[in-house]
């Protein structure tokens, strides 16, 4: 657990509602959380879902795990204290985005399943979707892909801690969404989440009207 440091600290409520902004975008924020091993296609599927939510005509970004250990994170390691803080810091993140009315999509090996469920409670206390997806992947189809080389590096002992070699993985237990990549390709693991999405609401069936031209940015 955190020590909270600051105290003095008073809520400072904005005046643009959840329904206004939902109102603006046509949907509401929400959060994907992909969860899987290194390799598993975590980032693959957040990019690929992000281009067709965005063609869709929702907002949607994603928090890539080793994107934002670039900055935010970039003081921390892959200590069991150090990933936990790596996910509440997104948990956290992923709260701002949904209370934006923007649809995050968030691709961390999010190893620990308190960890995860902490997330899922942040959002599920203010009435959000948290829709966990299961990147499911065996390790050894992960070992082969390997696109950053990091299992050739974790069994040569150069990466310490390493999920799936020297480090735990807690799979989901009830995931909203399962998939198995080393069976399905990309473009239907996409199909997939999207149906999903649509099926519940919380994006529209039709796609959102797109502004197709663009502002020129200012000189
Ligand atoms: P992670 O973010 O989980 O570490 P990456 O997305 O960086 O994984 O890498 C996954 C690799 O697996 C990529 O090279 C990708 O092209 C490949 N791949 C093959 N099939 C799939 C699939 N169905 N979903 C996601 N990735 C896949």
């Amino acid at each position: 657990m955190i020590e909270r440091k600051a105290t003095n600290i008073v809520w400072h409520a904005g005046r643009i509602t959840r329904a206004r902004r939902e109102g603006l975008s046509g949907h509401r924020g929400f959060t994907i959380w992909f969860t899987g091993l290194s390799a598993s296609g975590k980032s693959t599927l957040a990019v690929a879902m992000e281009e067709a939510l965005f063609e869709h005509g929702c907002h949607a970004y994603v928090l890539d795990g080793d994107n934002v250990r670039h900055g935010l994170n970039n003081n921390l390691g892959f200590s069991p204290e150090d990933r936990t803080e790596n996910i509440r810091r997104i948990a956290e993140v992923a709260k701002l985005f949904r209370d934006a009315g923007v649809i995050s999509l968030t691709a961390f090996i999010s190893p620990y399943r308190s960890d995860r469920d902490s997330a899922r409670k942040l959002a599920e206390a203010e009435h959000d979707a948290f829709i966990e997806i299961f990147v499911d992947c065996p390790i050894n189809v992960c070992e082969q892909r390997d696109p950053k080389g990091m299992y050739q590096k974790a069994r040569a002992g150069i990466i310490k801690d390493f999920t799936g070699i020297s480090a735990p993985y807690e799979p989901p237990e009830k995931p909203e969404i399962h998939l198995r990549t080393d069976q399905l390709t990309v473009d239907r693991c996409v199909c997939v989440i999207m149906d999903h999405l649509k099926q519940h609401n919380y994006i529209p069936c039709a796609p959102n009207r797109i502004q197709t031209t663009y502002y020129a940015a200012a000189p």
